[in-house]
């Protein structure tokens, strides 16, 4: 095959998806298709509004807007050149192919060389009363935000912990929003201790330290070392009771954003064949690489889709996994750029890690969580119900635990409630987190309808579905 005829397909437009399209066609890779779920690029941080929304780029994006219209410039640029589907989902990949569905018909594209930088999403702890309407995740407030220029509520309360929660509240009270109080579950002294890591890029220690002071001065409240006791209402949220140095406390609102940092969407690469790496500090799995993106069998991954670093690691991940796969089809990839590149990742490296330690996931509350709350809220499974499951049939694995609890098993895919079963499991038998493993990833990696693969061009597919409910049925019967 000539240099340069491989046929690459990348997934995702975010900041990695975005720089490593450009890398590729900047490097003369001319079959190239991008994909994305997303109607335009950007990713999540530089999520564009729909049309017709006319905010300036600096109250959508803040200090970030010269990097999202950057980005956004570039990706435009390559867009009309190449073979780009937005709107398109890659519900899953077999026989050397991506399998895509645009919310009308599926399609399936072969691939030789494939780059997976899908993202990630919110982790989320259950707490009772957080399946009221009105308690929304952090990151989907943000959407409500960035997209439409929405509040999620009138009186609004965040709470979790991470860069996420103060970031969100700050945009909130900026966009004029009421925010009554921000909830962080991390300490002052964890703040303290991680305060050396992030110090090595002081821009954005300041930043995050501006938020605060901004939420302060527009007299949010705010408190650390929390413990969220509930989100409480009878038909919708009226508040959230917690505990603060052993007082208990109440705060009337109508709307909580709730969160614990983020969680990698790798269920593609998974499904790809790549292999996982358990993330102790992070108590996480992430896709194992060879530090340059390679995840095996021309599958490379970037961003935080395989582990959570944030955008400018991301966008460096992205060209860095184009450079290696250049390198991989014989074409030219400058060695000097890849030593910038693993400069500049690994001071980002130490900022991030003093993320961690800052706001620390605080993985004990799963374990006391009351039985009636409600674990997975697609099946409507309660920690109770889990706990009666793991006390009679003594699981030690968490694919088994769902074959006999059904907790998993919804719309989401265990996307949310998979790593809380988990962590319930470990704390229960005992067991460490690493060994109780993780949910297996499955096609399709976010629901599509049967009728729109029934029938279609693509015999395949139709096989495929069947066959797949032979298998979740062989699952059950564990
Ligand atoms: C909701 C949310 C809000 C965030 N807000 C901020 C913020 O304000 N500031 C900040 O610093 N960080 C934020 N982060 C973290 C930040 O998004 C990331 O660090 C950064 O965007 C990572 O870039 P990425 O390219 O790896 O992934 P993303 O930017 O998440 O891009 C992932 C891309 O993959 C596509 N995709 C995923 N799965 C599929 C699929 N199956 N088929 C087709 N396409 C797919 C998506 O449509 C998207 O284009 C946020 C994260 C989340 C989850």
């Amino acid at each position: 095959m000539m240099a340069g005829s491989d046929r690459i397909v990348v997934v995702g437009t975010g900041p990695a998806g975005s720089r490593a399209a450009q890398t590729l066609y900047g490097a003369g890779c001319r079959n190239l298709t991008v994909i994305s779920e997303a109607p335009a690029s950007g990713g999540q941080i530089y999520r564009r509004q729909p049309v017709g929304f006319e905010r300036p780029p600096s109250s959508l994006y803040g200090e970030d807007a010269p990097k999202a219209v950057r980005l956004h410039g570039m990706f435009d640029a390559l867009a009309g050149k190449i073979d780009y589907r937005p709107n398109t989902l890659v519900w899953n990949i077999f026989d050397g192919a991506v399998h895509t569905h645009d919310g009308a018909s599926t399609d399936r594209l072969e691939f030789d060389r494939l780059v997976l930088s899908t993202g990630a999403m919110d982790r989320v702890i259950p707490i009772p009363g957080w399946t009221l309407p009105g308690v929304f995740t952090l990151g989907g407030s943000q959407i409500a935000l960035k997209n439409q220029a929405c509040s999620i509520g009138r009186a609004v309360v965040f709470a979790g912990t991470g860069p996420l929660l103060y970031l969100v509240a700050y945009q909130y009270a900026k966009a004029g929003a009421n925010v009554v109080a921000v909830l962080d579950s991390a300490s002052y002294f964890d703040k303290v201790r991680g305060a050396a890591w992030m110090a090595r890029s002081p821009k954005m220690l300041l930043r995050g330290l501006a938020y605060r002071r901004y939420l302060a001065r527009k007299r949010v409240m705010l408190r650390e070392g929390v413990r969220l006791r509930a989100v409480e209402g009878a038909d919708n949220v009226e508040g959230i009771r917690f505990t603060t140095g052993g007082r208990d406390e109440f705060v009337q609102c109508d709307a909580v954003g709730l969160g614990f940092g983020l969680t990698p969407e790798m269920q593609l690469a998974e499904i790809a064949g790549c292999r996982t790496r358990f993330d102790a500090d992070n108590r996480q799995w992430v896709i194992a690489h060879d530090g340059q993106g390679r995840a095996g069998n021309g599958i490379y991954v970037a961003g935080d889709g395989s582990a959570i670093g944030g955008a400018d690691v991301a966008e460096l991940a992205g060209e860095r996994a184009a450079l290696a796969l250049l390198a991989d089809i014989g074409l030219p990839a400058s060695k000097t750029r890849l030593r910038q590149i693993e400069r500049a990742s690994g001071r980002l490296a130490g900022f991030r890690k003093g993320v961690e330690t800052s706001f620390p996931f605080p993985a004990a509350w799963i374990d006391e969580a009351p039985d009636e709350t409600i674990l997975c809220r697609c099946e409507n499974v309660s920690f109770g119900e889990v706990r009666a499951a793991i006390a009679r049939f003594e699981p030690r694995e968490v694919n088994r635990l769902k074959a006999l609890a059904r907790p998993g098993m919804g719309r989401c895919q265990g996307r949310v409630c998979g790593p809380v079963l988990a962590e319930l499991l470990s704390a229960v038998t005992g067991r460490p987190l690493e060994q109780v493993g993780k949910l297996r990833g499955q096609g399709p990696v976010k629901p599509i309808s049967y009728g729109s693969t029934c029938g279609q061009a693509d015999p395949q597919v139709h096989a495929w579905m069947l066959a797949g409910e032979k298998s979740d049925a062989d699952d059950q019967s564990l």
